[in-house]
């Protein structure tokens, strides 16, 4: 069993914590999530895998969508509750600039 990444500094606003940088519904239904899906978040987080460059600071992000799965976790938060699909995924930003931006407004 893999253990939740919270480092104990939840601070959650605008859908994402400052602290694991998972969003709230990623936090909530942690204890749902296999094993499997818990090493994918965790890596995901931590710039273990990616999909591409962060357009922001450069470094490598994680998009559920390019990865082929449905849904982004990015769907979670305010600022990307577009109408329109994302349909470049290499113009999304990290959770770290993501943290940055919602905590901004
Ligand atoms: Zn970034």
């Amino acid at each position: 069993m893999i253990a939740s990444p919270c480092v104990a500094k939840c601070k959650p606003e605008n859908g994402l914590c400052t602290g694991c940088l998972r969003t709230i519904n990623e936090i909530v239904g942690w204890v749902q999530l296999t094993d499997a899906q818990r090493d994918y978040k965790i890596k995901s987080v931590r710039r273990m895998i990616s999909t591409h460059t962060c357009p922001g600071c450069q470094q490598p992000t994680q998009c559920d969508i390019a990865a082929g799965k449905e849904t982004c976790w990015c769907f979670d938060l305010p600022k990307c509750d577009t109408p329109e699909p994302v349909t470049d995924t290499s113009q999304c930003y990290c959770r770290h600039c993501l943290t940055t931006m919602v905590n901004q407004e």
